[in-house]
């Protein structure tokens, strides 16, 4: 063995020294990091620290010739980095001195450089010129595991749905006439109904398992089937169903919701017109009672006033259709009116016309149409009368007299379907995931000239980069929206309206976030993504429309900012300005005094991963943006402007408003379940994956922090570092994460992905 010239207490510090200052890692300010170290060592005696303290002066580096005797020191020794390491460099180290000398103990102070500079085998491997050994995959968490947290008490229908969707009728296929594919996907829907799936989240009374939790779950799952399956199922058992169970009384459940559960009666959810989108109180159908026949007559007044895009319009023989209602002259406002579209020979009914929407960019499965309505009369009995009904004197009734409100009330009731949305947009992100990780854990791309191997593309620090976070978000939302589905389907919270609120922010990120998944992912698979058959493809088409329909995304995270707002909607409305500033004053002092500087520099590896910090930080931004934004508003209303117009002076501060508050409520739904997990490896993943989620998001907004002081330079640098290094650490174990999503080997037809699906340690489904 070739001898070794420095003492074991210099040899450990050489990999480190070597690695700074080669490569330029750290700044002046970080060298402290390295001197506490030195400092605190206590192997070290005083002429060792003295010559180590003499490698640490930015304004004396060391001579080229020493860093060429450093290298040596390295290459000669053989010793592999090991990149799965949990202290990749700190173990180098030490494996460097065991090498020469006996005692080798591993060092806490090297640990600390290491930990505390965020450094990891992207930024300094290309220096060394031993091998560097790659990590395989760990097999120290199990996907079923994760499976099993994340499906939580719903594991028994989960498992029993995804065993359904063994069966031959869901096998996946390229489908490029849209005729042929709605027929399999109304074939589909009725096969799920027909095993009892359609029924799933309606009362017991009818037939139903009065599970809307459950319902959600399968409605991601659906995902990996097919997303056209996803939404034909959405249209008819949620929509369609869920609006006349929210909007209807029990007459309706019990007339109905058995034979729509068992689609022997289907239907479609008809509010949208051509001329009045996203704007639903705008729209112009009427629905005029008519006191002599007793009947409500449906009619579309003008030529943009027709209904569009109404799913399920070529299969449905009925349709909740919203229409303003007209009572004795007076419009009552929106409301919902069952309207039979064609008689048992499928025929259509007298009065109404349907035209097809055509090729559409995804989702070619779904048959949507156009409707008008000329003068169709329906029974009284039809109008969905929960919160508003027509007497038989022909009196309108209303238990809710705003009739604001009351609109707010009726739509406020759907916002399940919102949930289930999210859903879905993240079931296509997961399994785009699942495609794009196992395609980079199989595909090899370059090498450096000393390998016979390429790399894998996981193995690529930017591979890593641009996934790792999207499978962490993944994680996130999944028990985001859980809890959000929890806290909707809790009758002990029956005001609706701040889960409303909650829900039409996290729609619009969850979407949002889901297309931008698929497209990285489709990105990572390079040319193979483009192809149909990985799947991808047509989840790009399926999912994209998900940021626009149950309610345009932009229009949701401006609802969700004025929800954050609505305590302090009647003093912008009023003069009482002085009111609003003292309850924003009390709320948003704590956290808005000026920021300590030792904090918005505080780069320690504790406080960087404490959910503590991160909470603030997301708090901080929220509570900053409403803050700001009241004061905005409360000047313009001041010199006199209408409060209309002022909300739209600062609509892109809402918008930004809506997304923070919206990120913020995501990690703490997170944090939280994190919180109550037992102790143990899986409660530490979970907190990793919420780590990098938080900084992660930190980081993408680090602009706006750094403009406000609350991050300085340094912290947002180490911010940048230390997701890097989550995403390495989490390397070893990124196929065993997207296998945790759960799904089934049978629906993983991707061919880029789906030999690997299948080998042991990943999931198979029964
Ligand atoms: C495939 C598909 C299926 C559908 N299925 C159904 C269905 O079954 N039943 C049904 O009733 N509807 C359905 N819809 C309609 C869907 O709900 C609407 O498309 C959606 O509500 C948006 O309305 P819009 O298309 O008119 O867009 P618009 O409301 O015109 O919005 C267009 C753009 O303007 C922006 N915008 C609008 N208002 C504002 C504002 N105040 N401030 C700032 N920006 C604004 C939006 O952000 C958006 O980007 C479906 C649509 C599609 C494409």
């Amino acid at each position: 063995m070739q001898r070794q010239s420095y003492p074991p207490e210099i040899l450990q510090y050489i990999p480190f020294f070597y690695v700074i200052w080669s490569d330029d890692l750290i700044t002046a300010s970080e060298i402290n990091v390295v001197k506490y170290a030195i400092n605190s060592d206590n192997s070290l005696n005083a002429a060792h620290r003295e010559l180590l303290l003499s490698w640490s002066k930015p304004e004396n580096p060391p001579e080229n010739s020493l860093l060429k005797e450093w290298k040596q020191t390295i290459s000669s020794s053989r010793v592999k980095l090991v990149e799965s390491d949990t202290y990749p460099l700190t173990s180098f180290s030490q494996n460097l001195v065991c090498l020469y000398h006996e005692a080798c103990p591993f060092n806490d102070q090297l640990k600390h450089i290491e930990t505390n500079l965020g450094i990891q085998p992207n930024h300094y491997g290309h220096l060394f010129e031993v091998d560097i050994q790659r990590s395989s995959e760990s097999k120290y968490y199990s996907a079923s595991e994760l499976d099993g947290i994340l499906k939580g008490e719903h594991a028994e229908l989960v498992d029993g749905f995804r065993s359904v969707t063994k069966d031959a009728i869901f096998e996946w296929n390229i489908h490029r006439n849209k005729s042929e594919f709605r027929d399999i996907v109304l074939e589909q829907v009725k096969f799920l109904a027909d095993k009892g799936y359609g029924t799933t989240a309606y009362p017991e009374a009818v037939g139903g398992q009065n599970d809307m939790e459950g319902y959600a779950h399968i409605f991601e799952n659906l995902m990996y089937v097919d997303g056209s399956l996803t939404i034909k199922f959405g249209v008819q058992f949620g929509l369609f169903g869920g609006s006349i169970e929210k909007l209807g009384t029990k007459r309706h459940h019990e007339k109905y919701l058995r034979d729509i559960g068992s689609a022997e009666l289907l239907g479609c959810f008809a509010m949208t017109e051509t001329g009045h989108g996203s704007n639903v109180r705008g729209i112009k159908t009427t629905a005029t009672y008519d006191r002599a026949s007793d009947n409500l007559i449906i009619h579309t007044p003008g030529k943009n006033d027709n209904k569009e895009y109404i799913g399920n319009g070529l299969h449905g023989t009925m349709a909740t259709v919203f229409a303003q209602l007209i009572v004795n002259g007076k419009n009552e406002g929106v409301h919902a009116i069952l309207v039979r579209l064609r008689d048992e020979q499928q025929q259509l009914m007298e009065g109404v016309k349907i035209e097809d929407c055509g090729y559409k960019l995804g989702l070619n499965g779904v048959d949507n149409v156009k409707i008008w309505f000329d003068q169709v009369s329906v029974p009284r009995e039809n109008l969905l009368n929960k919160h508003g009904e027509i007497t038989t004197e022909g009196q309108y009734r209303s238990k809710i007299e705003n009739p604001n409100k009351r609109f707010f009330t009726m739509l406020g009731t759907l916002v399940g379907g919102r949930i289930c949305v999210a859903r879905a947009g993240l079931g296509g992100a997961k399994f785009a995931l699942a495609v794009a990780v196992n395609h980079a854990l199989r595909r090899r791309q370059f090498n450096d000239s000393v390998k016979v191997q390429e790399d894998l593309l996981m193995d690529y620090p930017t591979h890593q980069l641009r996934l790792t976070p999207l499978v962490a978000s993944a994680y996130v939302y999944h028990i985001t929206l859980d809890k959000m589905m929890a806290s909707y389907c809790d009758d002990a919270r029956p005001d609706k309206r701040v889960i409303e609120t909650k829900v039409a922010g996290l729609k619009a990120i969850i979407t949002w976030y889901a297309n931008d998944c698929i497209q990285e992912c489709r990105e990572a698979c390079g040319g193979k993504g483009y192809l149909l058959e990985n799947r991808i493809a047509d989840l790009k088409g399926d999912v994209d429309i998900f940021t626009t329909f149950e309610g345009d995304n932009t229009v949701l995270s401006l609802l969700a900012a004025k929800g954050v707002l609505s305590d302090f909607r009647s003093e912008f409305n009023s003069a009482g300005f002085t009111a609003v500033l003292k309850i924003l004053g009390i709320q948003i002092s704590d956290t808005l005094t000026t920021i300590d500087p030792r904090y918005s520099n505080k780069v320690d590896a504790d406080h960087l991963y404490n959910p503590k910090f991160h909470k603030h930080a997301f708090n901080y931004r929220t509570q900053r943006l409403t803050y700001t934004l009241a004061m905005r508003i409360r000047d313009y209303i001041k010199k006199g402007m209408p409060p209309y117009q002022a909300f739209l002076k600062v609509q892109t501060h809402l918008l930004a408003l809506g997304k923070a508050f919206s990120k913020e409520l995501a990690y703490n739904a997170f944090a939280d379940f994190v919180n109550e997990m037992p102790e143990g490896k899986n409660r530490g993943l979970f907190e990793k994956l919420g780590a990098l989620y938080a900084l992660h998001e930190i980081r993408r907004d680090a602009e706006w922090y750094l403009e406000q002081g609350y991050l300085g330079g340094t912290k947002s640098k180490a911010i940048r570092q230390r997701v890097e290094r989550l995403c390495t650490e989490l390397r070893p174990h990124i196929g065993v994460l997207v296998s945790g999503f759960g799904i089934p080997a049978h629906l993983m037809t991707a061919p880029i992905a789906s030999e690997d699906w299948k080998i042991d340690f990943r999931l198979n489904v029964p």
